[in-house]
């Protein structure tokens, strides 16, 4: 944390659009208390999300994506979106990827980072979300190699909401949520933008979040939410719990 009391927060996901999907509402809230946020996807997602622009090429496709994930990120308020290109579909942990993520973790210098995705650490399952989500738990941002300084966050904080684990028995264990019900408008308008949706789409949409959100927040009492599973990785000492 700055001696003001900001922090720098870095965002990952899997897919430029999942920062948005998973866990756009907490940026926003973020953004709104003057952190600053840095997002960072694994890859283009060329192979996923992207069902307007079959039949494009390759490079059609990725200067699509980051367009449209740029004017998203810029309705929550983030300028910083950096885009990896490991390759989707399948995603793969490979040493040279983890060191690549590990890389923009010492880069950036963040106090806290948010995963898009929660690691599936049991099954191995979720595909490249559960991928990212276990990369970003291997990345070794404490190298020192290069110069490059080493750097270990404060904390990692999971997402859970994930809509194809909704089934999955971690679904059920988050807990952390952050009120988002004075972002939810902009998650939305964020969504609806990095997958180029028509606005007839926007009620199914809406409706999508509002209710897994609704649901989350009801859980603790609050109109919209997103659940977290908060850091186990490392033990701290606290003056008390935050
Ligand atoms: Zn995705």
């Amino acid at each position: 944390m700055t001696e003001d009391g900001r922090l720098k927060v870095l965002v990952v996901g899997a897919h430029p659009s999942d920062p948005f999907a998973n866990v756009g509402g907490t940026i926003a809230k973020h953004v709104n208390r003057g952190d600053e946020v840095i997002l960072v996807t694994l890859t283009y997602g060329v192979e996923v999300h992207t069902e307007y622009l079959i039949g494009k090429s390759e490079s059609e496709i990725k200067r699509t994506v980051h367009e449209k994930a740029m004017e998203a990120a810029a309705i929550l308020g983030v300028v910083d979106y950096r885009f990896l290109d490991f390759g989707d579909t399948p995603l793969v942990a490979t040493r040279d990827n983890l060191i690549q993520l590990g890389e923009v973790i010492q880069d950036v210098q963040p106090n806290i980072v948010i995963s898009s995705h929660v690691p599936l650490r049991e099954t191995g399952l979720g595909g490249d979300h559960g991928e990212a989500g276990r990369m970003v738990e291997k990345a070794p941002s404490w190298r020192q190699h290069f110069g490059r300084k080493s750097h270990r966050p404060k904390a990692i904080y999971f997402s859970i909401t994930d809509i194809a684990t909704v089934n999955h028995p971690i679904y059920r264990i988050p807990d952390t949520f952050v009120d988002i019900t004075d972002t939810i408008d902009q998650k939305i308008d964020a969504c609806m933008t990095s997958w180029n949706l028509p606005l007839e789409d926007l009620p199914r949409i809406d409706n999508v979040f509002r209710g897994m959100g609704g649901e989350h927040g009801r859980s603790v009492g609050v109109k919209y939410a997103e659940p977290f599973e908060s850091p186990w990785l490392h033990r701290r000492a606290v003056e008390h719990l935050e």
